[in-house]
């Protein structure tokens, strides 16, 4: 008779032994994976299980089902998006985390939790060159961290909302400022907070996709004198299509010249800032008054981790704080679920605190430079060969091109370098993906892979040029 309550130890080594195997080997499965929507739910009965089943069943159908059915963001070879990837000395700190199951709401529901998470921050913060009177807070992504940096912009503007509610006509337009260039989570947490996509204002760029801050000044002003309240401004370092980097001293003058929050979203670059050569694309945020980065992106923790960086953690409290009379405590403490949306919260702060022990801000560093570099490269190889066009800069580890032999017409260029995407993926090799810049279709190439080389970057560009018909 089986004894539900456990598995045996046998059965953890065996989850132990394929985890190490799947890192030693990461590139040992498709990148994308050979499957059609709805493969997965047809492999997969209709209904729960009755009775228990043994580890070994379900234990062989994840090596059956599920693993040939995911996009395996560890591969090396994994350049879409903002390629990530898990250390696996934080998998293991999140095997931990899930045994110990903690709920790190309260100090006292979770002491080494919250205690662990304070000091993961302020280390984070110190490496990053924040004041160090600026408090770290741990949310599962950077739009729920940009949410929240939100809702704290509103309380500060007005902190009768929180009672009262936005009744509407009766209070002036709030607005927030960002680019054509700023990433969705900003309109949906306008939609979410009562602001209206109506007052999210796309505020020009300059030619290389970073917000000028010479209009941003005219913008608030005209509003201002429209009746409308400014109440928050996005500058993205490091945008989701391009890299690119918005000027966040300039951004910062007029944010304080005019009393309005200004929220840094540096979820994938801002992690670049341990890196002294890279440091100045943060120059000003001292002025700021939020900032998030995302480890979980580009500082081999695994999803999810992100970093929310605010100069006065009182207001965050002051927007979210509420506590019914089963969770009040008599603690000196922290309690964090007085600082977002959700109670009960993960202990991510051991997944990291395990990452920034084990490489050391040293190792993360190099790593870093290192992807950087790579790009770099990539970005020389495809200026030395005719028809490939670089289309915007990039700054970072992140390259926007297309194929784009003459004669050919932009929607003519899309469908060419659609295909080529197509091709890329299809052999499941390399995973690629695309975005459009001033309307034209590009192809990116990311590396943020722990485990990539250089031969896996020369494997992809062999592969593009293959696909682009320019090798056999
Ligand atoms: N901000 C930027 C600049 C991003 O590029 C992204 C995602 O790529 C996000 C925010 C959202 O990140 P998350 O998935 O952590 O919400």
């Amino acid at each position: 008779m089986m004894d539900q309550d456990r598995i045996e130890r046998d059965d953890f080594e065996r989850v132990a032994a394929w985890i190490a195997r799947y890192f030693e080997e990461p590139g040992a499965y498709r990148v994308f994976p050979q499957v059609r929507p709805g493969d997965v739910i047809g492999a997969l009965p209709a209904a729960a299980p009755e009775h228990g089943e043994p580890f070994e069943r379900i234990f062989a159908d994840f090596e059956r089902i599920v693993v040939p059915a995911t996009t395996h963001w560890n591969h090396p070879r994994f350049f879409a998006y903002f390629a990530t990837s898990a250390a696996p000395v934080a998998v293991a700190a999140e095997a931990l985390a899930a045994t110990l199951d903690v709920k790190a709401m309260l100090w006292r529901t979770s002491p080494a939790a919250t205690e662990l998470e304070e000091v993961t921050m302020r280390w984070l913060g110190r490496l990053l060159g924040l004041p160090k009177e600026w408090t770290g807070i741990i949310y599962d992504t950077a739009s729920i961290a940009g949410f929240t940096a939100l809702a704290a912009a509103r309380e500060a503007l007005d902190p009768t909302i929180r009672e009262e509610g936005m009744p509407g006509r009766a209070l002036p337009a709030l607005r927030i400022y960002i680019t054509d260039q700023t990433h969705s989570h900003v309109e949906k947490a306008a939609i979410a907070l009562g602001i209206g996509r109506r007052n999210v204002v796309r505020i020009e760029c300059d030619a290389e996709y970073r917000m000028r801050a010479g209009a941003l000044r005219a913008r608030i002003a005209a509003d201002r004198d429209a009746g409308m309240k400014p109440m928050a401004i996005v500058a993205t370092v490091g945008t989701t299509s391009t890299t690119s980097i918005d000027p966040v001293c300039a951004i910062a003058g007029v944010a304080r010249e005019n009393e309005v929050w200004l929220h840094v979203d540096a979820a994938y670059a801002g992690i670049a800032a341990i890196v002294p050569e890279f440091r100045s694309m943060l120059d000003g945020v001292e002025l700021a008054d939020s900032l998030v980065v995302n480890p979980h992106k580009w500082m081999f923790v695994p999803m999810d981790c992100s970093a929310l960086f605010v100069k006065n953690e009182a207001i965050v409290r002051q927007a979210f704080s509420f506590v019914p009379e089963y969770l009040t405590t008599p603690d000196d403490a922290v309690n964090y679920m007085d600082y977002g949306l959700q109670l009960g919260r993960r202990f991510r702060a051991l997944k990291l605190w395990f990452v920034l022990r084990h490489f050391g801000a040293e190792g993360i560093r190099q790593r870093l430079r290192r992807h950087i570099a790579l790009a770099q490269e990539f970005a020389q190889w495809m200026r030395a060969e005719p028809h490939w066009e670089i289309l915007a800069p990039h700054p970072l580890s992140v390259v926007c091109f297309r194929y784009a032999p003459p004669g050919l017409g932009e929607a003519q260029l899309e469908a060419r370098n659609a295909a080529i995407l197509e091709g890329v993926n299809a052999t499941g090799e390399v995973f690629l993906s695309h975005t459009k810049i001033d309307g034209r279709y590009a192809l990116r190439l990311a590396i943020g892979n722990l485990r990539t080389q250089r031969s896996d970057v020369e494997f992809a560009w062999d592969l593009l040029k293959s696909k682009a018909g320019v090798l056999p």
